[in-house]
């Protein structure tokens, strides 16, 4: 029997039979052996997005370094490590995360609007790529501890180009004037001076990180015609060992109807701004590698009528999956088994205490019966690493399918996960 693939060619789910699989592994067999809610992720979806991305950018020196907080499971490191990928990270956990999953200091760039002095000492004993440096104040930190190490550090400055994007959500944005993210762009003359100043400081690049799901080059665009020109201006202050122009993540995916980012569109645009720059591109992209592999498996335990609303409860919730409440984020959301029958429409929500726990909103979905499978679509970048234990619920499975099998990568938290950091006799200190 023929599959037919969902939505467009390079859907990661298909339907055989009146059943759903990804990657020729059926869901419902997942959900059997890994219960649910699940997190399952195709390998296969990851190769294709990176290669496509390092195939476009083919004529452009680059290197792409995975965003971390997207998903950040072991496995989903390694492979893509395997693939040739850096990472990007903006904590030292995430630090610890990539360290164990095999990359070396070199292919890492640390990212963030405050860190530490642990982890900045944490970046330099891993020997990074380059640390973004947001702020004179974390500057002049890194400088010191540097120098009482008796290093330099290889520093790239992100500057904000203080341009408006158009992102779906404002939370979403990163790059306008007054966000906290960057060196204010008036600024930016200033901090370079500190920085060529300094002795444990060498300043090898300059960042940017303006906002996410940007379906065209034109924001890039926008910023690159402030940030090319400070480049040059840069050099002519003495900054001879600029070489890296990091330029964030953002490029955007199709959750609902929206574009996804135009590659070779993209590409073009990039390697017309930096030609004749002279230096070599770092992107960060997270949700275009991560996000179109993943579903969240859940299961529907009731159905009830509400003030003239039809609800759908399921055992999924926001703390499993926000993005809908935090957002206002659209998913895709399909029964598993697609029998032809009629379509409702409803409210589905998850079984936590508050108004704000669901996953969609007056959504029409076929007429589902309680232990029915759905699948909660393109959740694989900002799913389970937004995850939470709010209101007790331990964490989902996660579970990565590849070439016709399934292992589970991260296995469900259980009750006892819950309560492990919590000691049971209190040792009082009087200070
Ligand atoms: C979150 C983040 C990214 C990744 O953004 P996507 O929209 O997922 O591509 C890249 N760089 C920085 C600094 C970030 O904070």
């Amino acid at each position: 029997m023929g599959a037919r693939i969902l939505s467009d060619d390079d859907s990661t789910l298909s339907v055989v039979g009146q059943s759903t699989y990804m990657d020729g592994v059926s869901l419902e067999a997942i959900a059997e052996a890994a219960g649910t809610p699940a997190y399952v992720y195709s390998a296969a979806t990851i190769r294709r997005q990176y290669t496509r991305l390092a195939n476009a950018l083919a004529a452009v020196p680059h290197r792409i370094h995975y965003s971390v907080k997207a998903c950040s499971n072991l496995s989903i490191l390694r492979l893509l490590k395997g693939l040739g990928a850096g990472v990007d990270i903006v904590s030292g956990g995430e630090l610890y995360r990539s360290r164990v999953a095999g990359y070396e200091g070199s292919d890492i760039v640390f990212s963030g609007v405050g860190k530490t002095h642990r982890e900045i000492n944490e970046a330099l004993d891993a020997g990074v790529l380059f640390i973004n440096v947001e702020s004179e104040g974390e500057l002049a930190l890194v400088n010191r501890i540097a120098a009482e190490r008796g290093t330099v550090a290889p520093v790239a400055l992100r500057v904000n180009p203080e341009v408006t994007v158009d992102s779906p959500h404002e939370y979403i944005r990163t790059g306008e004037k007054g966000d906290k993210f960057g060196i204010p762009f008036d600024d930016v003359h200033h901090v370079v001076r500190s920085a060529l100043s300094m002795p444990a400081i060498s300043l090898v690049g300059l960042d940017m990180h303006i906002g996410s799901q940007l379906s065209t080059f034109d924001p890039f665009a926008a910023a690159m015609s402030r940030i090319g020109p400070l480049i040059r201006e840069i050099r002519a202050m003495g900054a001879d060992s600029l070489e890296w122009l990091d330029i964030g993540g953002g490029l955007a995916v199709t959750y609902d109807e929206e574009d996804p980012t135009d590659l070779n569109r993209f590409a073009a645009g990039l390697a017309e701004a930096v030609a004749g720059l002279g230096v070599r591109v770092v992107l960060e992209p997270g949700r275009f590698l991560a996000a179109e592999s993943g579903v969240l498996l859940t299961r529907v335990l009731f159905r009830k009528r509400s003030g003239g609303r039809n609800i759908v409860i399921v055992d999924a919730a926001m703390n499993d999956l926000i993005r809908p409440s935090l957002y206002d984020a659209f998913h895709r959301i399909e029964p598993v088994a697609h029998a032809v029958r009629g379509v409702n429409t409803v409210d589905i929500v998850g079984p936590v205490c508050e108004s704000g726990d669901f996953l969609a909103l007056d959504r029409d979905l076929p007429d589902v019966n309680p232990g029915e499978l759905l699948t909660v679509s393109t959740v694989g970048a900002y799913g389970y690493s937004m995850a939470s234990n709010y209101n007790s619920r331990p964490r989902p499975a996660e579970v990565l399918v590849d070439d016709g099998r399934f292992a589970v990568i991260s296995a469900r938290e259980d009750y006892a996960d819950l309560v492990r950091l919590e000691q049971a006799a209190l040792e009082w200190r009087i200070p």
